[in-house]
């Protein structure tokens, strides 16, 4: 270990290259872009962020935060810097009656979400338990429950963090009202966030599952489906994609015998007496799809909220992933077609899985207390991916990640939500030329030296 004369030895333990501790304090979950940082080290208190930053500074380095790594390949390179690994002390902590959580700066959305389940109170969490609670939420975050509640970077009450002087910060819209805007979509580089207070709904059930089709069925199947999301109520949220899963044992048979096309999400009802309306809900969509053809697999059922978690099935261990994302407008029938000639039966495509995120609803209402990025007016978000070595090569992929972004240009929006973004190459798109310089503003104030510059996501970017 190599500290900095007046560093806590005690307890910062700074890793390099080769060092025990560097891989796991550098290990990430999308293995396409594993952190290269001159050290690194996990912290998991105030102190040892402070320790950090001091290091950082008496040995020339730049300082950068990841918490899970599932966005590592859209941070920039970080070979000059000391990357910390926020797992603060301290669990989840709710308050039903205020219907806030607490949360810890390293914590993930699945302990989040069934923390609050024992009090009726669920979480705009996203698809996977495994993402991080804080980057989802400085980047938007879309959830299942968005187009009821909106994006989840709303739902953030207060931040905790430790800017570059060192002095640990509780942020909220009364504190320091320009740095709460900010850090909420503003693109980061702001500091090292020690830990958020964010609301919680009430949730009694939910109707939440995926139904499956062989991808043959999908110009019908996508057509029913895009008419829907046009009158669809804000209780629901779905996304559709074509699957091309290997076989795996995890991997049930029917879902590996093919390209297949997947329609999952979830119906929220607040209170019980919401239920019944929720389950006509779901089927008003699920009823004409299923009348095309019987599912190869379905999910879809009334049960409690914390199994949204699951719903999607997104991969529970690291993998690599190239992907891609774009915001996209309204495609009408001929968007359906153009997709699926590039993702359907027939494409040959190698993206494990690609397709559309249902926006709309409350996601389209800028929020009143709302922050850098408070709404999205895109209806749909298209994002789609493959793993290098299981569905293709990398240059296959990355070449059809070109194809099928041609395809769509017609209806992209040139804008992105940050949480989406899938590398640094792609530049941002969600803030306007003044929001840009206003978060700038703020950032120059709260790291005046740039210690916390090469965090930014690549967003400072204006909209075109
Ligand atoms: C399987 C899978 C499913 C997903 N599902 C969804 C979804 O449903 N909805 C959605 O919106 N997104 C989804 N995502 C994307 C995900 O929200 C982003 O990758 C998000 O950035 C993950 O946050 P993290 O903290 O885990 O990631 P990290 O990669 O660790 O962090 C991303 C960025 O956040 C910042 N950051 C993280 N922690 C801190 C901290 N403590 N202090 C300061 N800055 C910090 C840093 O700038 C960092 O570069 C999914 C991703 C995967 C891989």
């Amino acid at each position: 270990m190599r500290t900095g004369d007046d560093v806590d030895t005690r307890t910062l333990a700074v890793t390099h290259p080769g060092e025990p501790g560097y891989q796991a304090a550098t290990s990430v979950f999308n293995l396409a872009a594993p952190p290269e940082p001159a050290a690194a080290a996990v912290v998991r208190t105030v102190r040892e962020i402070r320790d950090a930053i001091r290091f950082a500074e008496e040995e020339g380095l730049s300082v950068r935060v990841l918490t899970t790594g599932h966005a590592a390949p859209a941070a920039l390179p970080m070979h000059d810097a000391l990357l910390l690994r926020p797992e603060m002390d301290g669990a989840v902590e709710v308050d039903p009656r205020r219907r806030i959580a607490r949360v810890p700066a390293g914590t993930k959305w699945g302990a989040v979400a069934r923390a609050a389940a024992p009090y009726g109170l669920a979480v705009a969490h996203g698809s996977s338990p495994t993402v991080g609670v804080v980057g989802y939420l400085l980047g938007g975050g879309l959830s299942f429950y968005g187009r009821r509640t909106g994006l989840a970077a709303n739902s953030v009450r207060a931040v905790e963090l430790v800017t570059a002087d060192g002095e640990p910060r509780r942020v909220d819209e009364s504190s320091d009202p320009e740095l709460f805007w900010a850090l909420r979509g503003g693109g980061g580089g702001f500091g090292v966030v020690t830990a958020v207070e964010v609301d919680l709904f009430p949730a009694v059930k939910v109707v939440t599952g995926a139904a499956c089709w062989p991808a043959a069925h999908a110009p019908r199947l996508l057509r029913i489906w895009r008419r829907w999301t046009l009158e669809a109520p804000a209780e629901a949220a779905t996304s559709v994609r074509v699957l091309n899963l290997p076989r795996l044992p995890e991997v049930p048979p029917a879902l590996s015998a093919g390209p297949i096309l997947s329609v999952d999400g979830a119906v929220l009802a607040e209170t019980a007496d919401d239920v019944a309306t929720a389950e006509r809900y779901a089927e008003e969509l699920l009823g004409p799809l299923r009348s095309v053809a019987e599912p190869v697999f379905d999910t879809w059922q009334t049960t409690a909220p914390v199994s949204v978690l699951d719903t999607h099935m997104d991969p529970a261990d690291p993998v690599a992933v190239l992907g891609d994302h774009m915001l996209l407008d309204e495609f009408g029938d001929e968007g359906v077609d153009e997709l699926l000639r590039v993702i359907g039966a027939g494409s040959g495509s190698p993206l494990i899985a690609a397709g559309l995120r249902q926006l709309g609803g409350a996601y389209a209402v800028p929020h009143p207390k709302g922050g850098a990025l408070d709404h999205l007016s895109a209806p749909y978000a298209y994002s789609g991916g493959g793993v290098p070595g299981l569905t293709g090569t990398a240059e296959a992929i990355t070449r059809h990640i070109g194809t099928v972004r041609a395809a769509l240009a017609p209806w992209d929006t040139g804008r992105t939500v940050p949480t989406f973004v899938e590398t640094h190459t792609q530049p941002q798109g969600h803030l306007s030329v003044e929001q840009v310089a206003a978060v700038d503003r703020v950032r120059e104030r709260v790291d005046p030296a740039g210690m916390f510059r090469g965090d930014i996501m690549p967003s400072a970017t204006a909209l075109r």
